[in-house]
């Protein structure tokens, strides 16, 4: 069986040596020596000092937002993981749906505007498949309406922008390593940030508001990484380069295949990105393609392939929103949802079996 995608793990040897003293200091969560490390050696990695873990991407976009102390609506997209928009309704905020670009999947800045009311307190784009979202345009619209930049760079793990790590834009961003993700920590989550006064404020939060032990100055949550999550991030921090490569010659090897076929779009290559490839979406034109997404999906399954339908659907018409949202107003988001498929990538899947998937889809075809 063949899944969409597959945790790179260290060797077993290398996790047992940095797990073995926790075994002496019985130090197994609560900011031990292991967090302390992959935290600092982190911040290196992503080009941000400013960085704090968490126990997951969810929570500390969570925790992020409460000690942005934001009140009123927030500017985001439906083209995204659950995460995103509760999130930002967890928080008790007022989502409020824009269109993306048909190209790159992220927040269509042109749409920006026309969506600001005196209610709204921050901008909330998603930087899909890694992707990265116009940050240009963003930051000067953030500007002129003096609003807050929060990125959910879940997917964009480890890329830099004009040479500048991606955690860098915006207010602050964060990230996801959950086993499933191109770096993972088994579960695990980070926020960089631009202000050094959220330091205090991230890390009190993701410990019940505690400011030492005996204040307690937030209603926070238990937000912390553990020791043995922290050792899986060390061990593969020291492997993630040869692992974006690998994954790299994979996506490589999917855009020679599948590129100029008429009905399949691809993700697009971005200038002055660094890419991490960690997802290969194609969004398939039924009419012009001459099979649709869902046939598609159904082919690769009976071949024990899983491909994945993300993201569909889109968040704002999840049932528990009760159709509270109109998905009409965000026409591109909802088209490439009905189309779009990921494929299968990761850094040890054989080439072949690209070869096979490519095959398949192609054989698709009336
Ligand atoms: C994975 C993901 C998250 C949440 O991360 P977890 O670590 O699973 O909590 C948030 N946003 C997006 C876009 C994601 O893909």
């Amino acid at each position: 069986m063949i899944q969409v995608t597959r945790p790179a793990m260290p060797s077993l040897e290398e996790y047992i040596e940095e797990i073995s003293e926790l075994w002496e200091s019985r130090w197994l969560t609560n900011m031990g020596i292991k967090h302390q490390m992959f935290e600092k050696q982190l911040g290196t990695y992503l080009g941000m000092d400013n960085t704090v873990l968490f126990v997951n991407g969810h929570m500390a976009l969570e925790l992020l937002l409460q000690a942005l102390n934001l009140h009123g609506e927030v500017i985001t997209t439906p083209y995204t993981f659950a995460s995103t928009t509760h999130a930002i309704v967890r928080n008790g905020l007022t989502p409020v749906f824009c269109d993306i670009d048909p190209v790159t999947f992220t927040i269509d800045p042109s749409k920006i505007e026309k969506l600001i009311t005196d209610r709204t307190c921050a901008i909330l784009p998603v930087h899909v498949y890694g992707n990265i979202c116009d940050v240009e345009e963003i930051d000067r619209i953030a500007k002129k309406y003096e609003l807050k930049v929060v990125y959910d760079a879940a997917h964009a793990f480890g890329e830099t922008y004009k040479g500048k790590g991606i955690g860098c834009y915006g207010d602050a961003s964060i990230f996801s390593f959950h086993a499933t993700k191109v770096f993972n920590t088994i579960e695990g989550g980070a926020v960089s940030f631009k202000d050094p006064a959220l330091e205090t404020t991230l890390k009190d939060l993701k410990n019940f508001g505690f400011h030492g032990y005996e204040e307690v100055c937030g209603v926070g949550a238990n937000a912390k990484m553990n020791e043995f999550c922290a050792a899986m991030g060390l061990c593969n921090l020291r492997h993630i380069d040869e692992v974006i490569r690998q994954r790299g010659l994979r996506s490589d090897r999917y855009r020679e295949r599948l590129q100029g076929i008429e009905g399949l779009q691809l993700n697009p290559v971005q200038a002055d990105v660094t890419c991490n490839y960690s997802y290969f979406p194609i969004v398939v034109e039924e009419a012009l393609f001459g099979a649709s997404r869902s046939e598609i999906f159904t082919m690769l399954q009976e071949h024990d392939i899983m491909a994945r339908k993300y993201f569909y659907p889109l968040t704002s018409a999840f049932d528990c929103f009760h159709r509270q949202y109109d998905i009409l107003k965000t026409p591109v988001a909802l088209h490439v949802s009905k189309r779009v498929l990921t494929l299968p990538l990761y850094a040890d899947l054989p080439l072949e079996k690209v070869d096979e998937i490519c095959d398949l889809i192609l054989s698709c075809r009336k």
